[in-house]
């Protein structure tokens, strides 16, 4: 998945300092990330004379700031590029950074008392000065559900209005005051009219694209398997089975990672 980098590691932990030599630098301009003409990125040493820098994170030793668009020469690429870029933890990087970027910029104002917020030195944290309205960075609970029937096919599904045309599976934001587990109960019989129960909690994944912290769950089908789309948000849905192969596997998401998971034989009705 995006944020699998391992030998390298996030420092996500808020402790700004100066940029360095071999430090990137990364600015944006609303969907698209501005990198040097070759389509790397920007290190420190490229733009050292550079006015302002903020600190976002750590990946090892090396920082990541967030800058202005240089006026160096530079071309720009879709967020959505960095999904698969390579080398991997610089794709994470770019799009963790995105993240904190738009949450920066959709909170310029306080939402309380519209004074100018500014970026505050201790934590990572919008300030307003005026009125003390202080705003964290937007993280959405939000659910990856692969349900399996009786016959051991998953429920696939295409969504009406993304442009992600692949097959995927139910998903959806937590709503207030459920929790996770009800909000995959809820997402299933919402989009595809399925009771579901023994739900596994497989593994969660920071999905910076949609500002999201995803759960994953299997679950299985109670009684019919029956489907009744929502046509609102999917335009198909159907049961698939173990050996037909999906085109959404990219190694990326922990959708992916499901569904492979389902396709090597990982996952029972039985034994849900
Ligand atoms: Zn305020």
């Amino acid at each position: 998945m995006i944020q699998d980098i391992y030998p390298f590691k996030l420092h996500n932990e808020y402790l700004p300092r100066s940029p360095r030599q071999g430090d990137y630098l990364f600015a944006f301009a609303g969907n698209q990330i501005i990198v040097r003409p070759d389509e790397t990125f920007f290190r420190y040493e490229d733009l050292a004379a550079y006015s302002s820098y903020t600190y976002l994170f750590e990946i090892n030793s090396t920082g990541f700031f967030l800058i202005e668009e240089p006026e160096a020469a530079h071309v720009s690429l879709n967020i959505r590029q960095m999904r698969s870029f390579q080398p991997r933890h610089l794709g994470f990087a770019a799009v963790t950074a995105w993240q904190i970027y738009q949450w920066m910029n959709d909170n310029q104002y306080c939402g309380r008392c519209s004074y100018p917020m500014i970026r505050d030195k201790k934590e990572r944290a919008m300030r307003c000065e005026r009125c003390g309205n202080i705003v964290y960075p937007k993280i959405s609970p939000a659910v990856i559900v692969a349900v399996i029937n009786d016959k051991d096919q998953i429920l696939v599904t295409k969504f009406a209005h993304s442009t992600y045309k692949n097959y995927a599976l139910i998903s959806g934001f937590a709503e207030i005051g459920e929790t996770i587990e009800e909000t995959v109960i809820r997402e299933v019989r919402e989009e595809a009219g399925l009771d579901v129960e023994h739900l596994h909690y497989y593994k969660c994944q920071p999905w910076s694209f949609s500002s999201t912290l995803l759960f994953g769950f299997f679950c299985r089908v109670r009684g019919s398997d029956a489907i009744t789309m929502d046509e609102t948000e999917l335009k198909a849905a159907r049961w698939a089975d173990r050996d037909e192969e999906i085109d959404s596997l990219d190694d990326a998401s922990l959708t992916s990672e499901m569904i492979a998971c389902f396709r090597k034989g990982m996952v029972h009705f039985d034994e849900l």
